[in-house]
């Protein structure tokens, strides 16, 4: 990116005061993808504002990963992401690739390591990801509005004016990147879909994803004293379409489940729907259990525990009725049979999520109908555009949603800095 920066113009990060300058582009959200669209627009010459109500700002990049951020994912490509439309993030993730955010980081001297499955994080401090995004605004000459609350949208002729707490702010393009309503607390708001239905988009039902689940009390209670056990499992939910199928570690805790299986999972499963998860990996468990008790003098529960935590085979056959302590080759086949059946389909019915407190993601958002997948521009607004989170398009969970941000961003950030020359070869105003 900052190969052909500019000088930067006055960029530091605070509050300064509007006054009635026009902006090529007014960014909304300084989060991960308002900062590196406005990077790239500023960087290809375009001048750009950056607004966000919150004074410490990329709180979201901050906090994930567990504080060392997972920043991409190697393997990202459409079919990590959920959408009413599933082909719309081919073009952007295409001309933005993990490698191209691997190179930003490289120039940046940060550090980062594979973790699993393809899954990118910072060796120190998502710190490291934020003040590179600063210094890449910085280098593109972006002003910043930070601790600047937007009220309201309006248009001015063909610009674009915010109405914010620090007075209006004109624009000839407006890129929204105010994310999705997870973790109000931090900042979220609704701010993008209500600009997007004011100006006549359609926005696809959003609701809580990458969330923990929750079941009902007396459904939970077996295995309530499993809180703190983990284990690789098969979990599924759905048909069709519509369906969802991971191998990943699941977590018991004091209100259900959770873990990175449940988290993916919890994006696809629907109020009502069943879980079924097979705690055997795939292998036919009924099998496993006839062929061993031809010469296993072992108690049901201890030749379990070769497959799972002990605590989680104790309780496993307790929940079944069966006696923990029996040597399996006493066990009628018919009884191991049915212990396999229920470890290979251990069929649960989640009471609901925790909701956008707990969620890391919002799934639905802005129509990817109503939006251009080369550029991120409403089709019928011209200058208008969404990016990021509130876009409908909901990654998988392991990097694959920062990878959303900065490729939807930059496919924006490149498109108005297009335009803005465009209009410039022309001479005459507009976009
Ligand atoms: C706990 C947690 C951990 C996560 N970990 C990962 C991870 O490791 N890897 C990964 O890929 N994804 C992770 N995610 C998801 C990822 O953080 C988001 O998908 C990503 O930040 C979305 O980027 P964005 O720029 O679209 O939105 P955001 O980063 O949410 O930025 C939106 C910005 O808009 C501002 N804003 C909102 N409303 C207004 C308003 N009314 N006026 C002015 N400004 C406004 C906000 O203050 C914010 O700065 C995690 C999420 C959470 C919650």
């Amino acid at each position: 990116m900052s190969g052909n920066a500019r000088q930067p113009a006055q960029s530091g990060i605070g509050s300064q005061p509007s006054g009635q300058r026009r902006f090529d582009v007014a960014v909304l959200g300084a989060g991960a993808a308002g900062m590196m669209c406005a990077a790239v627009a500023g960087q290809q010459g375009a001048s750009v504002v950056l607004v966000d109500h919150a004074t410490r700002i990329a709180e979201k990049i901050r906090i994930s990963g567990g504080g060392r951020c997972n920043f991409t994912n190697l393997h990202a490509g459409p079919g990590n992401y959920l959408s009413a439309n599933p082909h719309f993030s081919r073009s952007a993730l295409a001309r933005y690739t993990p490698q191209d955010f691997l190179a930003l980081m490289r120039r940046h001297g940060i550090g980062w390591h594979e973790k699993h499955r393809g899954q990118l994080f910072c060796n120190d401090s998502a710190e490291d990801v934020i003040e590179m995004l600063k210094a890449e605004c910085g280098a593109g000459g972006v002003q910043w509005r930070t601790g600047c609350t937007v009220e309201s949208v309006g248009r001015a002729g063909d610009d674009f004016v915010l109405d914010t707490s620090a007075g209006p702010v004109r624009a000839g393009a407006l890129v929204v990147a105010s994310g999705g309503l997870s973790i109000p607390k931090i900042g979220a708001t609704d701010l993008g879909y209500r600009i997007a239905r004011q100006f006549g988009l359609r926005i696809v039902e959003t609701r809580p994803a990458l969330v923990p689940l929750t079941f009902h009390g007396d459904d939970w209670k077996p295995f309530a004293p499993l809180a703190g056990v983990s284990m690789e499992v098969d979990i599924a939910t759905g048909a069709g379409r519509e369906a969802g199928a991971f191998r990943e570690d699941l977590l018991w805790t004091h209100r259900g489940l959770s873990g990175p299986a449940v988290l993916q999972i919890s994006s696809y499963w629907k109020p009502g729907a069943a879980l079924t998860v097979d705690l055997f990996g795939g292998e036919d468990a009924a099998e496993w259990l006839l062929a061993r008790k031809v010469d296993s003098r072992k108690q049901l529960a201890n030749l379990l525990a070769a497959r799972m935590p002990a605590r989680l085979a104790d309780a496993w056959c307790e929940a079944s009725g069966l006696d923990a302590t029996r040597p399996v080759h006493d066990l009628p086949d018919k009884a191991l049979r049915r212990l396999g059946e229920a470890l290979n389909r251990w069929r649960l019915v989640p009471s609901g999520t925790e909701g956008y407190r707990k969620a890391e993601v919002t799934l639905g958002g802005v129509d990817t109908r109503d939006l251009s997948s080369a550029t991120m521009m409403a089709r019928a607004v011209p200058g208008l555009y969404f990016i990021g989170e509130v876009v409908d398009v909901t990654g998988w969970l392991g990097g694959y949603n920062f990878q959303w941000a900065w490729a939807s961003a930059v496919a924006a950030g490149q498109a108005v800095a297009e335009n803005r020359r465009a209009v410039a070869d022309r001479g005459v105003d507009g976009r």
